[in-house]
């Protein structure tokens, strides 16, 4: 089955509809929802930022990226 994630936290929904009608924790836009990563699912995910590799969204998302530019502190994947 198709799993859908938060591209600002990793956090997978059975669903698009369930994923964007649930309160994102880390979403740093000051909206209050997660959005869905619109790239494949990896076995490696690399932000576009720094070039840093995680196995998994939800490992990119606990950590801080030095490199973000939008004064944002995450790392944010490459699709
Ligand atoms: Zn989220
Ligand atoms: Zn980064």
């Amino acid at each position: 089955m198709a799993k859908f994630y938060c591209e600002y936290c990793g956090q997978s929904y059975s669903s698009v509809h369930l994923l964007a009608q649930s309160v994102c924790p880390k979403n740093p836009n000051g909206g209050r929802n997660h959005k869905l990563y619109e790239g494949s699912e990896k076995s490696q995910y690399t932000c576009k930022y720094c070039g840093h590799q995680y196995s998994s969204l939800r490992l990119m998302a606990g950590s801080i990226c030095p490199k973000n530019p939008n004064g944002g502190k995450n790392h944010s994947p490459m699709l």
